[in-house]
Parts: C-alpha cells; sequence; structure tokens
C-alpha cells in the first residue's frame, strides 16, 4: 500500500514509518518539522520507498494514497502551549484538510488522538464510554478541546460522507527519538538523571500516569488501521499506573544516578491520575502491551544517554 504519516518525522511518527517501510509499503512522511527532525528519519531516506514532503496540514494537499495516520500535532504541553493558536488550527484545519483528502482518494484514515480528552478524569481508569471532564477555557485546552473537535469531524465525515475513518486515544508513550526539551516526564527524568542534574518532580508527585513503550503502541496503532468493521475510539496504553514521584524513583535506580528529586510548582490542570482500561482493545485487536517499564526505561535511557554524549 502507499501509506501517509503526517507528523512522520515526530516521535512516534518516525517509528510507525520505519515499522511500516519494513512491512514493505510505500511510505510518505509529511512534516513541518515544527517538533519533528530529520534526523529521525535520515536512516530511511536511503530506501526508494521512502518520501518525504515538508508541508504544514493547516494548508490543503492531495496525495493519492490508501492509508492516513493524522499524527501531525505537537503533543508536548511546552510545545502545544507554545503557539496555542496553532496548536487548534493543526488539530482542526489540519483534520478537516486530512479528511477532504481521505474523502477524495477514498483512503482510509486514522486520527492519533489521546487520553487527554479525558481531560482531569472522574472515571478510573478511563474506558472509552466516559465522556471525560475537559477544561474550555485553560491552559491545556488548546490541546484537549482541538483533539475533541478532531474526533468529532472524524465521526462527523464518516457519518456524511462515509469516509473510511479509525480512533485511537494514545496514552502516555515513551521510548527512543522523543524530544530532549520537549518538557514531557519521560524525557526531563531521563535527561536529568544522566546528567546528575536535580529531578523536577511536579507537585507532591501523588499523580498518576502509565507508560506504554513505543514499539507496543505502534503494533496496536497498526492493528487498529488494518482491523475491519471497527472503527473506535480506542484506548491504545499500559494499564500498569505509577505515581510521578515512583516513577522518578525508579529513573535514578535505573540509571545509578546521584540526581536527588526537588520539588517545583504543579503545572495548571494537571490531571490527578490517569490510566487506560483496555479491554475494548483486547477484544477488538487481540492487543496488549507487552514490554515492561524496566526493558522500555533501559533502551529509552540509552538512546539519550548516547544523545548527552554528542552533545
Ligand atoms: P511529536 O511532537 O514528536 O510529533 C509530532 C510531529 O508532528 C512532529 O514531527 C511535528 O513537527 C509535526 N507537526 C506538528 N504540527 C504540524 C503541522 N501543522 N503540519 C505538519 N506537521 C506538524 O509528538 P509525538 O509524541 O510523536 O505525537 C504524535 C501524535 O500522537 C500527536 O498527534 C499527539 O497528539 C499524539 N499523542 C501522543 C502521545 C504520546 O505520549 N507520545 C499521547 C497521546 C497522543
Ligand atoms: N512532570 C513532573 N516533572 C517534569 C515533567 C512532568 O513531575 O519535569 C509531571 C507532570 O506534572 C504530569 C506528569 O509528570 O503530572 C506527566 O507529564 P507529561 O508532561 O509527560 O504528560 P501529561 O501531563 O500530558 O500526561
Amino acid at each position: 500500500m502507499r501509506i501517509l504519516v503526517t507528523g512522520g518525522a515526530g516521535f512516534l511518527g518516525s517509528h510507525l514509518c520505519e515499522r511500516l517501510l519494513n512491512e514493505g509499503h510505500d511510505v510518505i512522511c509529511l512534516d513541518n518539522f515544527f517538533t519533528g527532525s530529520k534526523d529521525n528519519i535520515i536512516h530511511l531516506m536511503d530506501s526508494h520507498r521512502f518520501e518525504l514532503i515538508r508541508h504544514d496540514i493547516v494548508e490543503p494537499i492531495l496525495l493519492e494514497v490508501d492509508r492516513i495516520y493524522n499524527l501531525a500535532c505537537p503533543a508536548s504541553p511546552v510545545h502545544y502551549q507554545y503557539n496555542p493558536v496553532k496548536t487548534v488550527k493543526t488539530s482542526v484545519m489540519g483534520m478537516i484538510n486530512m479528511l477532504g483528502m481521505a474523502k477524495r482518494v477514498k483512503a482510509r484514515i486514522l486520527q492519533a488522538s489521546t487520553s487527554e480528552v479525558y481531560g482531569d478524569p472522574q472515571v478510573h481508569p478511563q474506558s472509552e464510554g466516559y465522556w471525560g471532564n475537559v477544561n474550555p477555557i485553560g491552559i491545556r485546552s488548546c490541546y484537549d478541546e482541538g483533539k475533541r473537535v478532531a474526533e468529532t469531524l472524524m465521526m462527523d465525515y464518516h457519518r456524511q460522507n462515509n469516509v473510511d475513518i479509525r480512533i485511537i486515544r494514545i496514552f502516555n508513550t515513551y521510548g527512543p527519538r522523543m524530544h530532549q526539551g520537549d518538557g514531557r516526564v519521560v524525557s526531563n527524568f531521563v535527561v536529568q538523571a544522566l546528567k546528575g542534574e536535580p529531578i523536577t518532580l511536579y507537585g507532591d508527585g501523588g499523580q498518576t500516569r502509565s507508560f506504554c513503550y513505543v514499539d507496543d503502541l505502534v503494533s496496536g496503532m497498526i492493528k487498529m488501521m488494518e482491523c475491519d468493521g471497527f472503527i473506535g475510539p480506542v484506548n491504545l496504553g499500559n494499564p500498569v499506573e505509577n505515581t510521578i514521584l515512583e516513577f522518578a524513583e525508579k529513573i535514578v535506580t535505573i540509571t545509578g544516578s546521584r540526581s536527588r528529586v526537588v520539588s517545583r510548582p504543579l503545572p495548571q490542570d494537571d490531571p490527578k491520575q490517569r490510566r487506560p482500561d483496555i479491554s475494548l482493545a483486547r477484544e477488538k485487536l487481540g492487543w496488549e502491551p507487552g514490554i515492561g517499564l524496566e526493558t522500555g526505561l533501559a533502551r529509552t535511557t540509552e538512546y539519550f544517554a548516547g544523545r548527552i554524549g554528542q552533545g
């Protein structure tokens, strides 16, 4: 198949492009390089089945493809809050452009939605039937509400125009090629631990997250795209939950670091708990994560150690 990956030069996108190429597909990676980097995909450039397009999905484009994975959108709070209006445009205008293309060329389209559609959840763990608890006017809203509208657009293009859609809700995912300076907890803690700098714990660290290794996530994404008769939304993530304090301690142990944990203010609207209910993914896709935190963090640490070594 000919497959378009928007945001293909980013963290998740680059792993997805690599996997799809390995499966024998033709892959078009589209990216505006806001948070993505050519370094993430340079090793794919030699393949004659790989193409790269510098483009912003806020502007229309037409490509003859069979599949569209729409991943283009900054994902870390630091990056999506840098230019919040642009974040909304990417999720809304970008989604309309990608859905218009899917409709025109009759491609199947998968949207990378997020656990953030559940906001600061009052139901725990979160299952797909929960409608969420999202602040519409806070500093995270540009991302959360943008992604919620993107899901609405997917459903409306499906009902109104019969577009073949798939929606996945991704929970915190980590691994090599995360952006070193994107402010997310995994990259921050690992880099701080490796450099022997203080580990910046926001709030008391009692908030929880569940971390999924990138290879597991990519498998789930592809399974969902190729699953017939099920459009989602479906949660994809690792159901093993940790407090952020436990997570900080784990990283200090794994890296053998001498860093100490220091307290910093909790950002506004930071969700207090998050854990995916993945029953639906298990039932419909036969998918569940197989890579534990120790293994995943060891691979991630190795990656960042190499990057820091390069300066
Ligand atoms: P990332 O920032 O590494 O990747 C996003 C990519 O999209 C980057 O390469 C960036 O340059 C590109 N991009 C941003 N705006 C664009 C635009 N207007 N036009 C074209 N390209 C644009 O982030 P990621 O972690 O790889 O996330 C990928 C997708 O998965 C995002 O849509 C994100 O919302 C979603 N997601 C990720 C996670 C996670 O834990 N990593 C969790 C939930 C959802
Ligand atoms: N966090 C932290 N220290 C950091 C970065 C993040 O304690 O240096 C916390 C953050 O407050 C949140 C959790 O870690 O509770 C996950 O943050 P991240 O930005 O990775 O993702 P999200 O909040 O979107 O899940």
